[in-house]
């Protein structure tokens, strides 16, 4: 697929590179605030075509579009592969999950958002009540790098299926993905050409989305660009969905299955080089499996490695400038009493897997998204403590519990500071599309995927219609005086025996 065909809209051009080699990827346009603007304008016709169109309309054109990403999955992962750094098998597991979300986004929307009748209420008994959940107009979305097409598209899938058009602005490391998407959508749904378009640029083209009237603004990145992000929205009064990662916290409980918990733990932590939002970034194991956990994980790491090569388990850090977070946050912790029981250096791109234990919880490696191969394990006397160290994070992301009781196991979840926890598995919440994704605290607000997901991109519409007259109507002046009174005693029956 061709990745030049915008480069006529705009003079100036960046390249984006493969992480490691440095091999040019593709080449795109710095769109400045008069093509967004452009963009943005040529969007609003088909956002309200797209909207006319209906629920069954719409799902056709989903569908097709997620045939021709499943047709082509391959070429997307390579392309993935290329421009992320990612292996290419973990870039096809991350497109299968978007392709969920798309379908599920698809056949949902009918019943979570169309017109339905609810119950007027005895005020209003004379009435009949409807809700709908209509279409904003159109959304703009902001992407990361670390999940180039799942991260977005779980905004850009619901946000289509419910009736939006889209102007969505990849991150300057992975436009080529971003323009891929965009003209697969073109490709699949020609007769709807604009409801997706692509803008390219670094953080000036953001702050334009920002500022071009889009009726939404969904953002995924950092908490001070986050920060940013609302700000030029609240110029607009443009409403915002932010998304802005965590420090993920695992609990291993007493009687937990601790070979399962460490492969997890290490999974969660080290996939994606740990460029993962909702990756474990912390443990606390109690103090009954502390030992055998940290044997299971030393051993589980040791055994993975980092390249570009066929085989390798993650590849290189994706944006240069994370490395030295990393160091910054190793060396740290290391300096406070911390040790590596694996790794613990770090020099390049691509970073050995590095196991912490002993950090002092003030450490930065603790508190502190750390965005990198490394994770921080930390003894504590019960799953109690684990739970109180694992919620005193300015964080609330998402974060996992390992138990032998599915009661306790449940209660610590649920008491959990966080939008998403899974039980005995990481990060499984991010791949059923019927649950809500999104965070609290420095994590953000607003969720995309599942029923939430999508009338987060829409506006409650109330209605409500007569069925027939009552002899005496409240809201007239024809009312009689002793009306009032009437109904304020049928109120004392109904509601004022409760204390
Ligand atoms: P940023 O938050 O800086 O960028 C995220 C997105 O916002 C990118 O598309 C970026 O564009 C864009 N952007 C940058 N500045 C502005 C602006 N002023 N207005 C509007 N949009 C803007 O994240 P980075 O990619 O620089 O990563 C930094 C840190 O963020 C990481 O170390 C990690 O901790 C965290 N992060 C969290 C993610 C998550 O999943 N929650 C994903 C990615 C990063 P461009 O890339 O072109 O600058």
């Amino acid at each position: 697929m061709p990745l030049s065909e915008e480069l006529d809209m705009a003079t100036a051009t960046f390249e984006s590179t493969a992480p490691g080699t440095g091999a040019v990827v593709g080449v795109f346009p710095v769109h400045d605030t008069d093509a967004v603007t452009e963009t943005v304008a040529r969007a609003r016709p088909a956002a309200e075509h797209w909207a006319a169109l209906g629920f069954g309309e719409r799902k056709l054109r989903l569908a097709a579009y997620r045939g021709y990403l499943a047709r082509r999955l391959h070429e997307l992962a390579d392309l993935v592969h290329r421009e992320n750094g990612k292996p290419h098998a973990d870039a096809v597991l991350e497109i299968t999950l978007a392709i969920d979300h798309l379908a599920w986004a698809g056949a949902h929307a009918p019943r979570t958002l169309g017109l339905r009748r609810v119950r007027a209420g005895l005020l209003a008994a004379n009435h009949a009540a409807y809700l709908e959940y209509r279409p904003l107009g159109v959304v703009g979305v902001i992407g990361p790098w670390n999940y180039p097409v799942f991260t977005p598209m779980g905004s850009i899938a619901y946000a289509l299926a419910a009736g939006n058009a889209v102007v969505f602005k990849p991150s300057e490391l992975t436009p080529a993905v971003g323009v891929w998407l965009a003209a697969a959508w073109r490709a699949a749904v020609p007769d709807c050409a604009d409801v997706l378009q692509v803008v390219t640029g670094a953080g000036e083209t953001g702050a334009a989305l920002c500022r071009a009237g889009v009726d939404k603004l969904a953002f995924t990145g950092s908490a001070p660009t986050g920060r940013r992000v609302m700000a030029a929205c609240a110029e607009t009064l443009t409403p915002v969905l932010l998304e802005l990662g965590g420090k993920d916290a695992m609990i291993v409980d007493d009687d937990a299955d601790v070979p399962a918990a460490a492969d997890a733990a290490v999974w969660g932590a080290l996939s994606n080089a740990g460029q993962t939002c909702i990756g474990i970034e912390r443990v606390y194991a109690t103090d009954a499996v502390y030992d055998r956990f940290v044997a299971e994980v030393t051993a589980k790491a040791r055994d993975l490695s980092a390249g570009a090569h066929e085989g390798a388990h993650y590849g290189p850090m994706t944006m240069p400038g994370q490395v030295d977070v990393v160091r910054r946050h190793v060396e740290g912790a290391l300096a406070a009493g911390g040790r590596a029981v694996v790794g613990g250096t770090v020099d390049g791109a691509l970073i050995a897997p590095t196991v912490l234990v002993d950090v002092p919880a003030d450490a930065d490696a603790v508190r502190e998204e750390t965005f990198g191969p490394t994770i921080v394990v930390s003894r504590v006397a019960d799953a109690e403590e684990g739970l109180r160290q694992a919620n005193a994070s300015v964080h609330g992301l998402a974060g996992a519990v390992f138990s032998g009781s599915r009661t306790r196991a449940l209660d610590l979840a649920r008491r959990m500071r966080s939008g998403m926890t899974s039980v005995n598995s990481v990060l499984t919440f991010a791949s059923v599309p019927a649950l809500p994704f999104g965070g609290v605290g420095e994590s953000g607000f607003g969720r995309i995927h599942g029923e939430d997901g999508l009338r987060e991109f829409t506006r409650a519409k109330a209605i409500t219609r007569r069925r027939f007259p009552l002899p005496v109507d409240l809201m007239s002046f024809t009312r009689p005086e002793a009306a009032a009174d009437a109904v304020a005693r049928v109120i004392g029956l109904v509601h004022g025996r409760h204390r």
